[in-house]
């Protein structure tokens, strides 16, 4: 060490270490706790998410996901003779990163050998992997969260499920070009988006013909990522209305499918990650649910997408406010250390405020969906709580992050601390799988829907917030804003009175629901012992 930071020049000194070589989990004390909290508390299952964070906490993995986003996939369209070729090639730290979460079961670990739920709690224990792994490299998980949804929206036709589910739920990643059947495992990906309309789908012009048992597709996608999955699930115009289609990269007979990729999206962040557009020309293609189901089918898939882009962007939180704590412990200004500098830990531990209460609500969330087969307020709390749990968390994550980012000064600016990165990745969590209109009208839709009796007790056993017969039709839909943050507050209150100590707790409310928070972090006003719970829990010292 002495060697390394002797220059000709000067001396290198008050630098913070690298932060690598942690475990991920044990130094989470917000995760371990709600974790715990949410049924995920067996000595066993603690001490193998211990091992999982040591492992994706290391140098090594902090590596990987360096070098898979320095070096970004590229497209090949054609062959050097101009066949086409269709491919996209990826850096040897993708795959590396592919594999490794494929062999943790996080494309698949929530469901059964039949397709069917897995038992509680392997919601919580997977979004407790999902969240560590978000911190190391969060490209390669949309591929890994489209996989595992899409058996979701893949129950609509239970043949086709039965044949698909077991090369889901292999641990084994295949990268290879080839027929999914001949393969080890496989992946899926999700093609909605159209050039004219992504959110309002019902604009979709992409046709699928019946012919004979299955599909001929025509048309396009202006947005389709991970388009070296094996299949796709695709929405297209059936004669009788928009209609759910799995799109194989490979007809029945072998020959390749055709899907046309045009281009790769030059992307603000998630650069890892290839997100193409697509041409269809007359694509083979099977039917997943009724014709004209489309949508109703391929939200099945969208609300788990939904759920781990709020775990996602809670991962990126972390790793934000982990790098933070740890350099300010480490750099000394005026004599003092950066965390002993009364504004310094204000701002610190109104971010780890933060955090703990996403964290929270996000667990809570997974064990909603854990139960929510067997229970209808479950249920209900998992309609109602994913789009305002997105809502709010994947909003937050950006100004969280630029914030944690300031703490280091300088060196947060710079590529290797890793904040550019995870700072460029957060806002693509608010847009995708429905952008932060679309889920505040859609906790609308849930307050107004079929379930609605539901959804109106979990609301008021969760949040307070009670809604009498009839206000919910009243709703303002141009302000919904502000009901759904109040909401998802509410929400992350609860969840951490069930899991955090009192006093964090109690500084939540008091600083989100009692006062009304600045948009600005380091403004709220905390007692001096529970800023020091909060860093302590954020990341234990020494
Ligand atoms: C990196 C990346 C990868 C992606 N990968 C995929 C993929 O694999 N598959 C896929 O299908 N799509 C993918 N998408 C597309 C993404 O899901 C869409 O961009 C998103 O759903 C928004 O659709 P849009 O771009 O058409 O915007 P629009 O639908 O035009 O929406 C624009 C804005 O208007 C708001 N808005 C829409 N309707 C209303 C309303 N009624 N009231 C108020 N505001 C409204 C939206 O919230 C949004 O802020 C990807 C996007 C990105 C950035």
């Amino acid at each position: 060490m002495a060697a390394r930071s002797r220059f000709d020049t000067h001396e290198v000194f008050n630098q913070s270490p690298p932060y690598e070589n942690v475990d991920l989990f044990a130094s989470d004390g917000p995760l371990v706790e709600a974790v715990k909290a949410n049924g995920g508390g067996g000595a066993g299952l603690m001490a193998a998410l211990s091992a999982f964070g040591r492992h994706w906490g290391s140098a090594a993995m902090i590596a990987l996901g360096r070098e898979a986003n320095e070096n970004p996939p590229l497209l090949h369209a054609f062959d050097a003779k101009g066949f086409r070729s269709d491919s996209v090639a990826f850096h040897p730290a993708y795959h590396r990163l592919m594999g490794e979460s494929i062999a943790a079961g996080l494309q698949a670990s929530t469901w059964s050998e039949s397709g069917r739920h897995a038992a509680a709690p392997s919601e919580v224990l997977r979004a407790a992997r999902f969240y560590m792994t978000a911190q190391i490299e969060t490209g390669h998980l949309c591929p890994i969260t489209m996989t595992r949804a899409a058996l979701a929206a893949l129950a609509a036709d239970p043949a086709l499920l039965a044949k698909i589910a077991p090369k889901v739920l292999s641990r084994s990643y295949d990268p290879t070009l080839r027929p999914w059947w001949q393969k080890s495992g496989m992946t899926l990906g999700m093609g909605m988006t159209e050039k004219q309309g992504g959110t309002d789908v019902r604009a979709n012009t992409t046709s699928a013909t019946p012919n004979g048992e299955a599909y001929s597709v025509v048309g396009h996608k202006w947005f389709m990522s991970a388009p070296m999955s094996d299949a796709f699930l695709v929405l297209a115009q059936a004669p009788d209305g928009l209609t759910c289609f799995l799109l194989p990269r490979f007809r029945p007979d072998g020959s390749v499918n055709a899907l046309r990729l045009q281009r790769l999206k030059d992307k603000l962040g998630n650069r890892s990650n290839a997100s193409s557009e697509v041409e269809f020309a007359d694509a083979f293609a099977w039917r997943v649910g009724a014709e004209g189901a489309g949508i109703r089918t391929i939200l099945e898939m969208v609300q788990l997408t939904r759920l781990d882009c709020a775990v996602a962007s809670a991962g990126l939180m972390r790793m934000a406010l982990a790098q933070a704590v740890h350099h300010c412990r480490h750099r000394s200004a005026f004599g003092k250390r950066l965390i002993d500098q009364p504004m310094m830990r204000a701002v610190l531990a109104d971010l780890a405020l933060e955090l703990e209460g996403a964290v929270a609500l996000v667990m809570r969330l997974c064990r909603a969906f854990d139960r929510a087969a067997d229970d209808a307020r479950e249920a209900a709390y998992a309609r109602l709580v994913t789009p305002a749990a997105k809502y709010w968390i994947c909003k937050t994550a950006p100004a969280f992050i630029y914030e944690a980012m300031e703490c280091l000064g300088g060196n947060g600016y710079v590529e290797e601390s890793m904040l550019p990165r995870l700072y460029r990745e957060a806002p693509v969590n608010a847009i995708w799988e429905g952008s932060g209109n679309v889920m505040c009208l859609d906790v609308l839709r849930a307050l107004k829907g079929e379930a609605e009796a539901d959804v109106a007790a979990a609301l008021s056993h969760e949040t307070g917030i009670a809604l009498a017969d009839g206000d919910a039709a009243g709703l303002d839909e141009a302000h919904p804003r502000s009901l759904v943050g109040k909401l998802a507050l509410m929400a992350s209150a609860r969840a951490l009175k069930a899991s955090a100590p009192v006093a964090v707790a109690d500084a939540f409310v008091r600083t989100r629901l009692t006062q009304s928070h600045a948009t600005l972090y380091g403004t709220a006003t905390l007692d001096p012992s529970v800023t020091q719970l909060l860093l302590q829990r954020a990341l234990p010292e020494g």
